[in-house]
This record gives structure tokens, sequence and C-alpha cells, in this order.
């Protein structure tokens, strides 16, 4: 009987899956990944099998599925019937938030999940549907050894002045510090490198992961040394629907001048700032590209303008660039933003080569480029299953 690796990803009305094949000779694959989505809406599971082909895409009222645990369970039905032939031998998830602590993958136990929620207060968007996955997961299975990978973790070793704010010293040791996030995604291509890029692998290099978040990462010798994203994930970049990095003091406008309050001024953070807020039309950027409107342009410009200013941050916090690397949604897909940003840093060594960008590299700089420029497709489900197959011993 073959073992496989369940990876969850559970969002606060979604809950994303993959399933691996674990052991053999070290070579993870995916079998099928999938997820549940619309939960408390119109819930929807669709998957798709290893070679592309939908293998489930069924509906239900919201009373018939209405949580994460019930979603559970419909995957679990999916293992049992369609790989019937596997057993499932853990369970790894994507937690958020590790806090300040941690910086590797961790066994969940009892006095874990304790942790883990005092570490809500810092996610609360995100954390509790992660911890909700792993208490499902418990309930249904108990004897199932679970796996929590964070998104944080790649990123503690960085410097402590790279972590502060310049607040008073107290809150940092209260937690209030940059912690950085997309860490899976960061450590995907830290470990690709030296594969698809060996002669890059151990420089000094700026990934830019971008998706409908977004965010950048410093990344020396394969080790975090700075990311755009902070205590939150609302820092740095501009995202679909975040305003990524702004004055401080225009939330106490808001709160003060305005009468918003906190809840709304959250809101509007989450979920009504960014491409959408600006352009008015949409976070797609499939959809702003092919937009005429006058402020879709000027929302891809003022994206790719954050984009520049953070590339030149980043590379003076590693003392000089090596290289750029695409990836996420929009980082691997949209020819049009890496060619805005490459032109932009070109005073920083970066020549483009438009045929390789049109193309998706892996390089897209041309050969005489003294910085080079990749895209490099991120995997933050195959990094979370690798993590759970060797902190599981299969
Ligand atoms: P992610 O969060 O990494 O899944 O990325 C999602 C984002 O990628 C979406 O907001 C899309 O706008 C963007 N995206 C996906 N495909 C393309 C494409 N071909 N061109 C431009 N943007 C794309």
């Amino acid at each position: 009987m073959g073992r496989v690796i369940l990876v969850l990803n559970a969002g606060s009305s979604s809950l994303k899956f993959s399933i691996f094949e674990a052991g053999g000779c070290g070579v993870l694959s995916a079998m099928a990944v999938g997820q549940v989505e619309g939960l408390g809406t119109a819930p929807r599971l669709k998957a798709r099998g290893a070679d592309g082909q939908v293998i489930v895409d069924q509906r239900w009222t919201t009373s018939e599925l209405a949580n994460h645990a019930q979603a559970l369970q419909e995957i679990a039905v999916l293992l049992r019937s369609r790989f019937a032939g596997q057993e499932l031998a853990g369970v790894g998830h994507r937690v958020v938030h590790g806090g300040p602590d941690y910086s590797a993958p961790l066994l969940i136990t009892p006095q874990a999940m304790e942790k883990l929620a005092t570490f809500v207060p810092l996610a609360p968007l995100h954390q509790p549907h992660n911890l909700a996955a792993i208490r499902a997961v418990q309930e249904a299975r108990p004897e199932l050894p679970q796996v929590a990978c964070f998104d944080t973790a790649f990123h503690r070793t960085q410097d402590t002045v790279a972590q502060l704010y310049g607040l008073p010293y107290e809150y940092y040791e209260r937690g209030i510090r940059r912690y950085g996030f997309h860490g899976l995604s960061y450590e995907y291509i830290a470990a690709t490198l030296p594969d698809v890029a060996p002669e890059i692998a151990a420089g000094r290099v700026v990934v830019a992961h971008l998706g409908s978040g977004a965010s950048m990462c410093a990344i020396r010798d394969g080790r975090s040394v700075g990311s755009s994203m902070g205590f939150t994930a609302l820092d740095g970049l501009m995202m679909g629907t975040r305003p990524g990095n702004m004055d401080p003091g225009i939330i106490l406008y808001l709160l003060q001048q305005e009468g918003m309050s906190a809840r709304d001024v959250e809101n509007m953070l989450y979920k009504r700032s960014g491409l959408l807020g600006l352009s008015g039309i949409g976070n797609d950027m499939r959809v702003l590209q092919d937009s005429d409107s006058p402020r879709a342009r000027l929302a891809i410009a003022h994206f790719v303008y954050r984009i520049n200013r953070e590339l030149g941050g980043l590379a003076a916090v590693l003392g000089g660039l090596d290289a750029l690397v695409f990836t996420a949604g929009i980082g691997e897909n949209s020819a049009h933003i890496r060619r805005l940003v490459c032109e932009q840093a070109r005073w920083l060594g970066i020549d483009l080569d438009p045929a390789a960008n049109e193309q998706a590299g892996p390089r897209i700089s041309s050969a005489g480029s003294r910085v080079s420029a990749w895209v490099v497709p991120t995997n933050e489900e195959l990094m979370i299953a690798r993590h759970t197959r060797k902190l599981l011993g299969l």
C-alpha cells in the first residue's frame, strides 16, 4: 500500500488541498490538487488529478456543507474513493504565523496548539482558519500526525536590526516586529535556485512574489535577510486589494477625522484598496492589463513603481544585487509586468531579453546583463509536503 501526505491550506472561505505520494526515492509527486471554496456562500469541491483532468466537481448548499470540518470530510471521501490503495500517513498545514520563535516546521501537539493559538491576534484573519483545519483533522483522525509549516519561519534568519520598528523597545519585546510572510514560497525558490540558476543561488537575490498578495524578499546565500512584509501581510508592496506600505498617520486620520471604526479601516485595508481600490475595476491583473481605463493604467503604473522602490531598498540591504526572480500568479504569467519592472530597473544593471521574457525564461535577461532576471514558478504545497515528510520520517 502506498503512503500519501495531505497538504491543507485553510482560508476564511476555502480549504485548498494537495495529495502527495510519499516515500519512494525522495521524489514527491502531486496526485491531486483541489479546493473546497465558497464556504458560507456556495460550497464547491473541485479537484484535478496529476494529469490536469478534473476528477471531481461537486456543489452543495451552505446548510449541507457549512464549515472546514465538513469540507475535510468531503476531501476524505475523495481520498477513499479515488485513492483507495493509499494510506494517509500525515497532514501538513500552511499556518500563517509562527510568532517570534518558530523558525522551522512543527509537529502538532496539544502544547503546540496552545502556543499557536496565542498568535491569533497577530493574524486574526488567517490563523484561526489554519488552526480550525488542524482541529478538524484531530477530531476526525486523532492518531494522524500533523505538521504546521509557517509563512513566517523562513524570515527568522533576519538580523534584529531588520526586524525592528522604531517604536519604544518594549513593543518589540511584546511581539510588534517585522515577521515577513510568503516564507514557504521564498524557501521553495531558495531551494530550487541551485538547480534552475546555480550561478546565482549563493548570491544576492531579490525574489518578487507577485500574486493577489504580493511581497519581496532579499535572500543572501539562500537565507532571508529582509522582506517587504512586516508585522502583518498589509505591509510592503501594493497588492490586489491591500494598499501595502503607507503612512500610519493615514490610519489615525481615518479614525479621528473621518470617524471610521477600526473594523471599517480593517475592511478597507484588506479588501477595498490596492489594484481594486485604485482602478475601481477589479484586482485581477489580467483584467486590468486588458482594460483601456486610465485608472487601470494608473493602478498598474503604481504597482510597478512600488515594486521598484522596494527593489532599490532590498538591493541596498543586500549591498548590491546579483539577480531578480519573479514568481507567483503575476510574476510567473505576466510578461507585461515583468517588462515594466525590468525596464525601470535598468539602472541596477538589468537588461531584459524581450523574447525570453515572453516565453517566461527561466532566464529573462540578456546574456550580457550585469544583474540577471528570472522566472521561477513557486510551489508552496510541495514545500509543505517536503517538510511534513521529513518531520514524520516518511
Ligand atoms: P496567485 O495569488 O499567486 O494565485 O496570483 C493570482 C493573481 O495572478 C491574480 O490576481 C491574477 O491577476 C494574476 N494572474 C494570473 N495569470 C495571469 C496572467 N496571465 N497575466 C497577468 N496576471 C495573471
